[in-house]
């Protein structure tokens, strides 16, 4: 169910209306000239498009005829303990910049320009590609617990070819970076996870309402190609589909982008037009990362072996699927409870009081995700020097992979858990300052249930980034 679907994208030649948005107020980085340099080169995103390009081609290569022991692999180690562990940290840092740069999108750029049609994008792609990437997103953790695709090198070098043929397609029939905006999993994610960044691309209002360009810097022109992901700077006001290529930097003649840091999170506290989507993911991830933490704790071996024991199932897909379902659903439901009960002081309904709170979670998602991952970049970061010796034919030094011990990765977890619950707390006051302005009780009335299921979800945090964890290499 959609409350408000995100703004429409038409054709190359109708950018969206109008709305708000502006970095008045705050330094502008572009008036600083390497970043304006950068900006306005024509080598930027290219180049390092490019070095993507080549580490993916090492990486696929690796997966699929390197050693088939994820413990030895270097394209195990460069996908999952490296890149996806530092990713989410890219996204809180400079928003979805990673996906300037990825080489998924530079081949669906390649792929256009040699065999593309440019067809529009699909209504139903425009309508329900949140719910797609949410439900992908599901899918390929889902698909990782029961296959083991993390686990085989083999696995994630098919997954890596299955989203690349989607990619082909997309950019061989669709107008621009279809894929990227409304089919990529990694790109819903990011979308979410971009919202608490720092980094705030604006266009001048000002300067825009007096522009006879003809929306150059959405449809394109001559120094650079249109927004790949369909964004008309004039109207954004979000980093959620913003990659920061530069291209509209490029291409407006009056100098109307502004580029400028923001306090983290900020982004959440002002969203006008809640989705309903967007907060199921959040709450959604939220439940992802539980599991993944239970999963790796040993708790979880005698939880199956007490399952298998007490009521005769033996089958792990089973068991799993039961369990990813309870983690994904506790959230979602602690969420619609604590809206139900907050609904008749809001003012709003059920589901639309899920859809504005739901970003309250954002920040505690961040957070419980990169803390997971902390895990695996501290406690086996290692492994990505010791694979790669042993790919150029070394041979790799024993001993333990780990760059931090355990109480020092913890330590670091529990502080960026901190952060996200604060993050999450504030982003929630301020939803309900903004929607209830500073009538005491009732903003306090509206606020109670979500505070509680922040600090209920934090909690389950806790006690699990606690227990010890196994190993992935
Ligand atoms: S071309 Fe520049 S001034 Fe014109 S609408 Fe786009 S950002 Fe604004
Ligand atoms: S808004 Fe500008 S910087 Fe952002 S993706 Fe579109 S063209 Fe690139």
């Amino acid at each position: 169910m959609t409350i408000a679907a995100d703004r429409p994208t038409t054709t190359a030649d109708s950018p969206p209306g109008p709305g708000s948005g502006s970095g008045r107020g705050r330094r502008n980085l572009l008036e600083l000239r390497p970043v304006a340099a950068v900006a306005r080169s024509r080598a930027y995103p290219g180049v390092l498009q490019w070095a993507a390009i080549a580490v993916f081609v090492v990486i696929v290569y690796q997966l699929l005829v390197g050693p088939q022991r994820a413990h030895d692999n270097l394209g195990t180690a460069l996908t999952w303990v490296l890149w996806w562990p530092v990713i989410p940290i890219v996204f809180v840092l400079v928003g979805r910049f990673w996906c300037a740069v990825c080489p998924f999108g530079k081949l669906s750029d390649l792929v256009q320009r040699l065999v593309g049609v440019h067809r529009p994008v699909p209504g139903l792609l425009r309508r329900y590609g949140i719910w797609i990437i949410d439900a992908q997103f599901i899918a390929i953790t889902w698909a990782d617990h029961v296959w083991g695709i993390v686990g085989s090198p083999w696995g994630t070098g098919i997954l890596l070819l299955l989203l690349t043929t989607a990619v082909v397609a997309s950019g061989a029939f669709f107008q621009r970076r279809t894929f990227c905006r409304y089919l990529c999993f990694l790109g819903g994610l990011s979308g979410n996870y971009a919202r608490t960044g720092m980094l705030a691309l604006r266009a001048n209002q000002d300067v825009c309402a007096t522009c006879t360009a003809r929306a150059v810097c959405y449809n394109g022109g001559e120094k650079a190609p249109a927004c790949p992901l369909f964004e008309f700077p004039r109207t954004m006001d979000s980093a959620a589909n913003c990659n920061l290529c530069a291209n509209c930097i490029k291409n407006c003649p009056n100098d109307a982008l502004t580029l400028t840091w923001q306090p983290p999170t900020k982004e959440l506290w002002f969203i006008r037009r809640p989705v309903l989507e967007h907060s199921f993911l959040a709450t959604a991830i939220m439940g992802i990362v539980f599991i993944q933490n239970i999963t790796m704790l040993g708790i979880w071996t005698n939880a199956l072996d007490l399952l298998e024991r007490s009521t005769g199932v033996t089958s792990y897909p089973v068991i799993f699927t039961a369990a990813f379902t309870v983690a994904i659903a506790v959230p979602t439901l602690l969420l619609a409870l604590s809206s139900r009960i907050a609904s008749p002081r809001t003012g709003e309904g059920t589901w639309r009081t899920f859809a504005r709170y739901g970003y309250a979670l954002i920040p505690l998602d961040v957070a419980g995700h990169i803390a997971h991952n902390l895990f695996h970049l501290l406690a086996e970061g290692k492994a990505v020097v010791s694979t790669a010796v042993v790919a150029v034919g070394g041979t790799a030094s024993p001993g333990s992979p780990a760059l931090a011990p355990t109480g020092t990765i913890q330590v670091l977890q529990y502080l960026v858990l901190a952060l996200g619950v604060a993050g999450s707390a504030c982003t929630a006051w301020r939803i309900a300052r903004a929607r209830q302005g500073d009538t005491g009780p009732t903003r306090w009335a509206a606020l109670a249930p979500h505070l509680t299921v922040i600090a209920v979800l934090f909690a389950v945090n806790v006690v699990l980034f606690a227990l010890p964890m196994t190993h992935r290499m």
